[in-house]
């Protein structure tokens, strides 16, 4: 387990403050060269992240926020270290997405305070066995830049779902379970554990038959990243296209090396999250074309901008909301602020005729027929041809016929489909355990958009993380879902599990889960 570094002490500042600033200046200098450094070596996600990491070392605020505690007398550690917090504070306040890069901040003040100590940063323990990795959180430079050959698995104490440590296990498919709570005084060097990514769930001290199993469900897992890639289908043949899902034109190399056949869930405030007034209609031109250049003869699913709640972007929504995720997020966001909608339609268009991908546009948080209609006929007007709707919103799905009348297509959000039916905020750890697509009532109701897709003769997809769970995205395909999208590092576990049922009985599992009383059992019964 990584130790942190001791939080520096509060002796008044002795040196000179002119010269302590300018330690402080080169401190910070050299961390984001590291940072800079490994991010190169790293590529994909994680040199993203770590870019990111090496801006926060540098920004000049931070150097400003220094030499005022330095003027006050406080030390060049503390004045670093408390700089540092009152920075994290307040993306801590700003809550979701922001606040969960708070953990990459401390990272950033640990390695500079690290430097003035002229002491090695905090790190991850080198071990010659392979084994389990278990702290209480880990900084993306870390995450990044594991040692695959020795790390089985990844457990935090915090962190959540979101969190660049759960991101970048993903992306190098290391299974990880984040935010255990009281973790850190369960476990002990060189104790027995199973970690269990899908279920989400570390058993500590396993017996020996527990330990057999898990050992070869990991050879199994191996064997699928290693079988060839190959589209999509089922065991008689159905074809079930596999996407991916990305967040801009950087993560297309990876997705499509990993065999993705598209993508179907381009998340376009990705590329705008920190900005504080609307993309212009140019600069969005410029990144969407240079995205579905990369997919050039592929289908391509964009989804206009997705404010509000876990995504803020002020312009769109700046309001103070006491529960953003029933508030003007998404699509209602948008039609408040018809002109930034306009203008991002408009910009698909042009990425559309300046490339040969095939291009769908999806709202997201559509409710129902009414909405459904209101973008259909805005993207139809500025020169789109697939217009759809994310059903997230678990009205969509009791009125999918009628969605359905007007959209192209529809695909499945089931991470807010999850939280909205649930009654359960995503991002709320008290209440992660209702956060399950295993549920029926969610099954329930991608069933009835399932049925509504095949009576209409159109696609339905899904682009949440239950599509990234082999044996859901089975029952899925048995619900009526035509594609499903995850993130690219899924594909190949997803891949081979199709590959071993016929359409028949992935319908048959998905009845034996419908009739669950619980997400459990519909686990169990779905696995036979
Ligand atoms: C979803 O809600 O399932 C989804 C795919 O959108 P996001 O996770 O970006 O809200
Ligand atoms: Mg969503």
């Amino acid at each position: 387990m990584p130790e942190p570094l001791e939080p520096p002490g509060d002796e008044p500042l002795e040196a000179d403050v002119d010269s302590e600033h300018e330690r402080v200046r080169t401190a910070l200098a050299e961390v984001a060269d590291d940072l800079g450094a490994r991010a190169a070596a790293a590529g994909g996600d994680a040199q993203q992240v770590l870019e990111a990491a090496a801006l926060m070392a540098q920004d000049p605020a931070i150097l400003d926020d220094v030499r005022m505690r330095l003027d006050g007398g406080v030390n060049a550690e503390k004045a670093t270290w408390d700089a540092y917090a009152a920075f994290r504070e307040m993306l801590t306040a700003m809550g979701g997405y922001m606040a969960e890069r708070a953990t990459d901040l401390d990272d950033v003040a640990q390695r500079v305070v690290a430097r003035l100590r002229g002491v090695a940063a905090p790190g991850v323990p080198v071990s010659e066995e392979p084994f389990i990795l278990a702290a209480r959180d880990l900084a993306p430079a870390d995450t990044a830049t594991l040692d695959l050959t020795k790390t089985l698995a990844l457990v935090t104490q915090d962190g959540g779902p979101t969190s660049h440590t759960a991101i970048l296990a993903r992306s190098k498919s290391l299974p990880a379970v984040v935010g255990v709570t009281g973790l850190l005084e369960r476990v002990a060097d060189g104790q027995i554990a199973i970690v269990d990514a899908k279920a989400g769930t570390v058993v500590l001290d396993p017996d020996d038959a527990s330990v057999t199993a898990a050992h070869a469900e990991r050879e199994s897992r191996l064997a699928a990243a290693s079988a060839p890639i190959t589209e999509g289908a089922l065991a008689d043949g159905t074809k079930v296209p596999l996407l991916a899902n990305v967040g801009s034109s950087k993560d297309a190399a990876g997705a499509l090396e990993l065999g993705a056949e598209g993508v179907g869930l381009f998340r376009t405030e990705f590329l705008f999250l920190g900005a504080s007034s609307a993309p212009t209609v140019e600069e969005q031109t410029a990144a969407y074309t240079e995205l579905l250049q990369a997919f050039s003869g592929k289908k391509v699913v964009a989804r206009v901008l997705d404010a509000g709640a876990d995504k803020p972007l002020s312009f769109l929504n700046d309001a103070h909301e006491e529960n953003p995720a029933l508030g003007l997020r998404g699509i209602r966001a948008l039609r408040a602020s018809e002109q930034i909608l306009r203008d991002q339609l408009t910009a698909l268009a042009n990425a559309q005729a300046a490339t040969d991908a095939e291009l769908y546009v999806m709202a997201p948080m559509i409710a129902d027929r009414e909405e459904t209609a209101y973008f259909v006929a805005l993207g139809r007007e500025l020169g789109l041809e697939r217009v759809g709707a994310m059903a997230e919103v678990p009205s969509i799905a009791v009125l999918a016929d009628q969605v359905l009348e007007v959209a192209d297509f529809v695909s499945i959000g089931t991470n807010d489909l999850t939280q909205y039916t649930l009654a359960a905020d995503r991002q709320l750890g008290s209440v992660a355990g209702f956060q399950d697509p295993w549920h029926p009532a969610v099954l329930r109701l991608v069933q009835l958009i399932g049925d509504a897709g095949a009576s209409a003769g159109k696609p339905v997809g899904v682009c949440g993380e239950a599509a990234a769970d082999p044996a859901l995205a089975v029952v899925l395909v048995g619900l009526g879902v035509t594609s499903l999208s995850m993130s690219a590092s899924a594909l190949a576990d997803v891949r081979a599990e199709l590959l071993t049922v016929t359409l028949d009985e992935a319908k048959a599992r998905a009845q034996q889960a419908l009739g669950a009383r619980s997400a459990a059992e519909a686990r169990a019964l779905a696995a036979g």
